[in-house]
């Protein structure tokens, strides 16, 4: 794959909330700007600069050389247009792909379904979640796809499809996937309503989404549930790296 530049934009400016996501869409998008110098690189540079302040963010942008990695995948970026609480922004990575005169929008596009097979392979988002920015509210964006440059969302999402198919398996081998079998992230188990009570707000105070299980007499804060176990992994490997205790736990599901 294209090259990707991990350049993430200021903790704690407007265009970086910091609230927690979980990816379950990914949202396509053209940037808009035919400026020239617009590509990748200015677009990671502009959330560094006068951008910052501004709610308006990507997770990543996306010419014919260059992908930046502007808003880690775990956190909020505002590009949906549907809301602080809207599912575009609150559950979807969004991708720009750049329209500057100087790069091959035909390339630049088909580095944006490659990146958006890489995403869905980790995130195990499914392709009926691969979505246009127009799906949340409305607007005429990706345009330059919606017009069918340099071609259509049908053969966009055909792209993805063959990326996905093709991309080599993950390092570490999935385990066999058990039918009835769900592999869970939690971050705590208690004894005493009160606790786990406590643990969940914690949780969701600081924007993660999280609920309370009852198993073996014990109430559990799970932050998430997964078919692949790779994928729990994966996530409770972004939460330690954020100082939050998650571990995986194999569940049955009747
Ligand atoms: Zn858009």
């Amino acid at each position: 794959m294209t090259q990707i530049k991990e350049l993430y934009a200021p903790s704690g400016a407007n265009c970086r909330p910091g609230l927690a996501l979980l990816p379950r869409y990914i949202t396509i998008h053209n940037t808009a700007n035919t400026s020239k110098g617009a590509g990748a690189q200015s677009h990671a540079a502009y959330l560094h600069g006068w951008g910052k302040d501004k709610s308006v963010s990507w997770h990543y942008a996306v010419d014919d050389k260059l992908i930046t990695h502007c808003i880690p995948d775990v956190e909020v970026a505002w590009h949906a247009g549907d809301g602080v609480n809207g599912t575009g922004n609150r559950q979807s990575l969004a991708i720009e792909i750049c329209e500057n005169p100087e790069s091959n929008l035909l390339a630049a596009t088909d580095n944006a379904a490659e990146l958006t097979a890489a995403l869905m392979k980790q995130y195990g988002v499914p392709i009926g979640n691969v979505v246009q920015h127009n799906h949340w509210n409305g607007k005429d964006c990706p345009r330059r796809i919606r017009r069918g440059e340099p071609y259509d969302w049908t053969m966009f999402l055909a792209k993805v499809q063959g990326f996905f198919a093709v991309q080599a398996k993950p390092e570490t081998a999935p385990q066999p996937q058990a039918e009835g079998v769900l592999w869970a992230v939690q971050t705590g188990a208690y004894r005493v309503r009160e606790n786990a009570q406590a643990a969940l707000a914690a949780m969701k105070s600081k924007g993660y989404e999280a609920y309370v299980t009852k198993s073996g007499g014990l109430m559990r804060v799970q932050l998430g549930a997964f078919a692949v176990r790779q994928n729990a992994a994966n996530y409770a490997a972004k939460l330690n790296a954020q100082g939050i205790t998650a571990f995986v736990v194999r569940k049955e599901v009747k």
